[in-house]
């Protein structure tokens, strides 16, 4: 399968970069920050986008699935023995059952799918910098909460040409929520990163790999693909902040994944995070060491030979090509085409945030929903504990591949 060239992304990104909002950061009030939900909180059931959400969805194709016993936002408790999963559940966190459209591998060999979920975090920049010094763009699973927090963040992400995907509003165990809960996870997310950059995600992660077939159906009318990440991929980088694993261990767990490449049959889509400064800490020394052996990072629409990785990139191309018509009749537009003939590069970019910002852009039928975010500098909360889940949730699914032996 011959990959998207860089260019194709990197394209989408400047047309983004044109028609995004800029929103003026530091002006955003509380008011426009109180219109999400609470940060790391399940958003409100009654509020009226919830409801017209819920009320889009075709409710008859989604599988009557019981939900999965768990202390929300926990990563839910596999039934012992797996003899309370459903057969038709396909319930990866607890049988590592995957559906036909899950993405877990990259499927051209030494095709390196690279994520980062749970930021941003006021580490990410750091971890920017390294991949803009490597070249190499990479998808980040964004959770909803630290969207709010970080927008400047998630704004250098989209410029720099890296691509967005959903890690929910709170980070909570997918299979243990009701219908609603779970269509007002992914959409207050997917809303805050469209009032935030224009882009409406197409690509999600479930916190902890928790999915079933009533979450996918879900996710799926919402027009998400769902991504996993290829076993015995993760980086376990989760781990470090509790203590559980070093720095050393990763290294040598990756590098025991890494002496596999040569069996594997097609790419590989790792697991990292970007939510705090230990994980953020090995990412560098882990993408020199994938690069070393041959792999090609990338972000997961490139992975997948996906030309349109957002749900509304179609429009944004067709925005740009109007944008442009005018300016081709005019004998003086002459001059000006030389710089569109350049290949696009992240540094050719229009940048995002400008002084006096224009307003949000109205893509969709989202127009009355469309207001500016919230500003920066919210007390981060709510991450410690995130990443406790994770290891709970991601132990869980260790033993459950251990009792499958
Ligand atoms: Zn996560």
């Amino acid at each position: 399968m011959r990959p998207i060239p860089i260019v194709s992304m990197t394209l989408v990104m400047a047309i983004a970069s044109i028609l995004m909002p800029g929103p003026a950061l530091a002006e955003m009030s509380k008011k426009q920050q109180a219109q999400y939900p609470e940060k790391d909180e399940l958003p409100d059931l009654n509020h009226p986008l919830v409801k017209k959400w819920v009320a889009e969805i075709d409710w008859s194709k989604v599988p009557k699935l019981p939900k999965a016993k768990a202390k929300i936002p926990d990563c839910p408790d596999c039934p012992k023995g797996k003899k309370g999963v459903p057969k038709d559940a396909c319930w990866w966190t607890c049988d590592g059952c995957v559906a036909p459209d899950d993405i877990e591998v990259c499927p051209r060999e030494k095709a390196w799918g690279l994520t980062y979920d749970d930021g941003p975090s006021e580490d990410t920049p750091r971890l920017l910098k390294k991949l803009h010094q490597a070249n190499v763009t990479s998808t980040f699973f964004v959770v909803g909460s630290r969207v709010l927090e970080y927008p400047e963040t998630l704004l250098q992400q989209v410029k720099e040409g890296h691509h967005i995907g959903l890690h929910t509003w709170s980070h909570a165990g997918m299979t243990s929520l009701t219908n609603e809960q779970i269509v007002a996870e992914i959409k207050w997310a997917e809303k805050v990163v469209f009032d935030v950059t224009g882009l409406r995600t197409k690509y999600w992660r479930p916190p902890y790999g928790d999915v079933d077939n009533r979450v996918r159906e879900i996710a799926r009318q919402l027009g998400y693909k769902t991504v996993i990440w290829t076993k015995e991929w993760d980086s376990n980088d989760w781990q470090i902040p509790d203590k559980t694993i070093t720095n050393k261990e990763v290294f040598r767990n990756f590098k025991w994944a890494l002496s596999t490449i040569p069996k594997l049959k097609g790419g590989v889509i790792t697991l990292e995070h970007d939510l705090f400064t230990q994980t953020v800490n090995v990412a560098g020394p882990l993408l020199d060491m994938g690069m070393k052996k041959g792999l090609e990072p990338m972000d997961i629409a490139r992975c997948v030979n996906d030309p349109e990785p957002y749900q509304n990139s179609a429009l944004l191309s067709q925005k740009k090509e109007a944008a442009k018509k005018p300016a081709a009749v005019k004998p003086a537009a002459k001059p000006a085409a030389a710089p569109a003939a350049k290949p696009l590069t992240p540094q050719a970019q229009t940048p995002l945030v400008t002084p006096k910002a224009a307003s949000v852009p109205k893509t969709d039928d989202d127009e009355a929903e469309n207001e500016t975010i919230a500003a920066k500098g919210i007390k981060k909360s709510g991450t410690a504990s995130q990443l406790a889940w994770s290891a709970t949730c991601l132990a869980i699914v260790a033993v459950s591949a251990l009792l499958s032996l």
